[in-house]
């Protein structure tokens, strides 16, 4: 894409947010790599690295939870490379942008499927989390949540005291099923945006997938924000072709070019 093309998209995005009036953003992986955080897929990615983990941790949860949680405090997880960058991962660029257009009245809601908590720290207030919060823990029996820490693990697996369900980490295993709060959530904002941005996620699984996909039956417009293309970008109204950290913050800029342009003519029509 040559620079002129970006500036142009840059100016669709904003102008297309700008007339929006319920702006949804579709979070992926992709927007924490700039944090340090590797994706599943692509280049960088653990699954390119290591090849794809099983994916029946839920059913090796539930035939052996005490097992499970032994190996958790025990932190001997396979994916200790991810859990040390989940660790250490600060907001980048990415994130602030987003916390600043909730602020401005641009963004209205994330559906993010990262578990990292990054949007939080970067002061994001509605946010819907697919995939879980890692600093989180979750009842199977009722879906109530705690911060972790708040439930004694000195029995494993520590039982809800809301309704004597057992207790696992708030993230969604590979095979356990979105927790369903979660999901209707995020097809009630489906329905809602007229504008789904779609941040760092390739959005080819489910159920993902489907928001774009139901956003756009509904006439929302869409706007990819990726470094590369997705199965999505055919269906997108822009596409700002670049690391989330750098196309957001001027994203934002833009926005409020346009806004302080929308405040001056009123001004011009009061004095004329
Ligand atoms: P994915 O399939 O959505 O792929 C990541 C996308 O990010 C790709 O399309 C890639 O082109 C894009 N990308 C790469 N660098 C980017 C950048 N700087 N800015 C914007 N986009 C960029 O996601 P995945 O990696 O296959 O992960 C699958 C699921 O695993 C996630 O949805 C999530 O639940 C979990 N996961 C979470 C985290 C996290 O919490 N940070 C990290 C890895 C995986
Ligand atoms: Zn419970």
């Amino acid at each position: 894409m040559t620079l002129d093309e970006q500036e142009r998209q840059l100016d669709r995005a904003a102008r297309i947010v700008h007339e929006s009036r319920h702006v949804v953003a579709l979070v992926g992986a992709g927007i924490s790599v700039e944090s340090g955080i590797p994706p599943f897929r692509g280049p960088g990615g653990l699954w390119t690295k290591h090849g794809e983990p099983a994916m029946d941790g839920y059913q090796r949860f539930l035939a052996d939870p005490r097992g499970w949680w032994a190996d958790r405090l025990a932190r001997q997880s396979e994916y200790s490379e991810f859990a040390k960058a989940l660790a250490e991962a600060r907001p980048n660029a990415a994130h602030y942008a987003m916390a600043e257009m909730e602020r401005m009245g641009a963004l209205q809601h994330i559906i993010t499927q990262n578990i990292d908590n990054l949007h939080q720290e970067a002061g994001s207030v509605a946010i819907i989390e697919i995939h879980g919060n890692r600093l989180k823990l979750r009842c199977i029996g009722c879906g109530a949540r705690w911060p972790l820490g708040e439930l004694p693990t000195d029995e494993v697996p520590p039982r809800c005291p809301d309704c004597g369900g057992m207790v696992k980490s708030d993230t969604v295993m590979f095979g356990e099923p979105i927790p369903l709060d979660a999901l209707e959530s995020c097809q009630t904002q489906a329905r809602l945006c007229d504008c789904m941005l779609l941040v760092g996620t390739s959005a080819v699984v489910y159920p993902a997938a489907e928001f774009p996909v139901i956003a756009r039956r509904r006439g929302a417009r869409l706007i990819e924000i990726n470094p590369n293309e997705t199965p999505l970008t055919d269906l997108c109204d822009a596409v700002l072709r670049g690391p989330a950290g750098e196309t957001l913050p001027k994203l934002v800029e833009r926005l409020k070019a346009l806004t302080a342009l929308r405040a001056e003519p009123q001004d011009e029509a009061l004095e004329s």
